[in-house]
């Protein structure tokens, strides 16, 4: 392996890490927003697109000949990014749990630009193709978050005075 296929295989191990963590987050959201059905449903449609890509993820590592036994491990990475995140979940954690979603959804966004250009510097065009399509789900739903967050602290405040 080329130094430049070493660090796409290694950037895709920490993608599919990423995406488990997403995955985490998303259920633990999920279940604090029943009270905002608008979030809920947006939450959940990314959590079903978090892990096709993760599955995704894991097809581009095995056609590029890694190593998938130990994906698992590598995610325990993500944990301490992931328990910051949760600690936020307080008195208003729907809120700082839409802002801590946003946020990573950029991480995410620059994960894949990163993927994208790795993978067409190494003439993966496979690679490159799932991955363009994935970074267009993280910007849309980077989008929708942004839409939503005026309107949901708006709901939010006023369910404090009733
Ligand atoms: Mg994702
Ligand atoms: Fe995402």
């Amino acid at each position: 392996m080329t130094k430049a296929e070493e660090n796409l295989m290694a950037w895709l191990r920490d993608a599919h890490a990423m995406e488990e963590q997403a995955e985490t987050m998303l259920k633990a959201l999920a279940g604090r927003t029943d009270d905002y059905p608008e979030i809920k449903t947006l939450i959940e449609k990314h959590l079903g697109e978090t892990q096709r890509q993760a599955k995704s993820l894991q097809e581009c590592i095995q056609r590029r000949g890694g190593d998938t036994s130990t994906l698992k491990d590598v995610a325990g990475k993500m944990v301490a990014f992931g328990q910051g995140m949760s600690g936020m979940f307080v008195e208003d954690e729907i809120i700082k749990g839409a802002m801590a979603s946003y946020t990573f959804e950029h991480m995410e966004v620059a994960a894949y630009q990163v993927l994208i250009a790795a993978a067409e510097a190494v003439g993966d065009g496979r690679t490159k193709a799932v991955c363009e399509g994935i970074l267009q789900e993280e910007l849309a739903m980077a989008d929708d978050l942004e839409s939503h967050l005026p309107g949901l602290t708006g709901k939010y405040l006023s369910r404090l005075d009733v």
